[in-house]
């Protein structure tokens, strides 16, 4: 399969991109995923076309109802008339390319309609992981044509908290019997959430989990600030697709605050930022893998045991080496 990628026709590829072409669209972001050697080339032809789509996260626990949340939001969001985009990123699993999002039954009901993109991502080892191939694939999404990509994680670890927080908005789903606030509190991603969603409203204990939100936000944090964004707390039954027109409205007026305030410019720079890092990180990973097991390192390893040198010398030798090998 590598052999064939390496012979993609680039250029038509993304013109047929930029058209709308849903297998072109496809086909790239496989070849994002297989960290195929034509990204490069890709990367400089889509940059020019991206930047208008609007990044919608969605993070909660597993069993919340974020996939049902997704699949209301994308029926909404298309009765509007929005093209949508979907990215179900897990980075616990080794698959990808549709097969877990594509048996959820609820995802089966915009399998017919070309307005939608829907594709699940999982980590494949590329170069800089999942924070480099997310806003790859977003960017694939952008030059498409999708209005709004909706980026869905599996759940509450570090990796989705990172990833979620590349939106322009982050939603936080909750739900009764999942935990209350303050769990949530604890992993951290209070934070960074823009909209609490309190789904499976339809069950006893959902004010509570409302009430308990109210709270968390009571005592303070990064919404506290005299003009910061205060994140609402919107109620769901997604299963019933009730609610997700409040979402949206949310999701729009959180849109309105950060144009007035600078801040979907600052939230872009900071994925474009993350993104580089990956790249140069995922970079440095490969060439230090090379290095991995050389002479070099033998040496400069036998060199800290015999107390000739210590491993922060040793390790800004090699780091000069790589530099070196790279010809910079
Ligand atoms: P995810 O793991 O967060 O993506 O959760 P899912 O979307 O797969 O939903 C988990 C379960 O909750 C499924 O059985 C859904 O049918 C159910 N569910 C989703 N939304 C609601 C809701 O609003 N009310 C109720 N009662 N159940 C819901």
């Amino acid at each position: 399969m590598a052999g064939s990628l390496r012979n993609v026709d680039v250029g038509d590829l993304v013109e047929r991109t930029r058209a709308g072409d849903i297998r072109a669209v496809a086909r790239l972001i496989t070849l994002v995923e297989n960290d195929s050697p034509v990204l490069r080339e890709v990367a400089a032809a889509l940059s020019p076309h991206s930047g208008r789509a609007q990044v919608i996260g969605l993070t909660g626990a597993p069993g919340v109802g974020k996939s049902t949340a997704t699949s209301a939001l994308v029926t909404t969001l298309r009765a509007a008339g929005s093209r949508v985009g979907v990215l179900a990123v897990d980075p616990s699993s080794p698959f990808s390319g549709g097969a877990l999002l594509g048996d959820r039954v609820r995802m089966q009901d915009h399998a017919t309609d070309d307005g939608v993109f829907i594709r699940s991502m999982a980590s494949r080892g590329q170069l800089g992981g999942l924070s480099a191939a997310v806003p790859q694939a977003l960017r694939v999404l952008d030059a498409a044509g999708y209005d709004i990509v909706l980026v869905e994680t599996v759940g509450v670890g570090q990796v989705e908290v990172e990833i979620a927080s590349l939106a322009d908005t982050t939603l936080l789903v909750v739900a009764p019997g999942f935990g209350d606030g303050i769990q949530a509190a604890k992993a951290g991603i209070i934070e960074i959430a823009d909209v609490f969603v309190v789904n499976k409203a339809d069950r006893d204990g959902a004010d509570q989990v409302a009430r308990d939100l109210r709270f968390m936000q009571s005592l303070g944090g990064p919404h506290s600030t005299a003009g910061a964004w205060r994140p609402p707390i919107v109620k769901t039954i997604a299963a019933r697709n009730e609610g997700i027109d409040d979402v949206v409205a949310a999701i729009g007026k959180h849109r309105e605050w950060m144009q007035g305030h600078g801040e979907v410019a600052r939230r872009r720079r900071a994925r474009a930022a993350s993104e580089i890092e990956a790249i140069a990180m995922g970079e440095v990973r490969l060439r230090f893998a090379g290095v991995h097991g050389s002479a070099a390192l033998d040496a400069e390893a036998a060199q800290v045991v015999a107390g000739t040198t210590d491993p922060y010398s040793a390790a800004a030798d090699l780091l000069n080496l790589l530099r070196s090998r790279s010809g910079a």
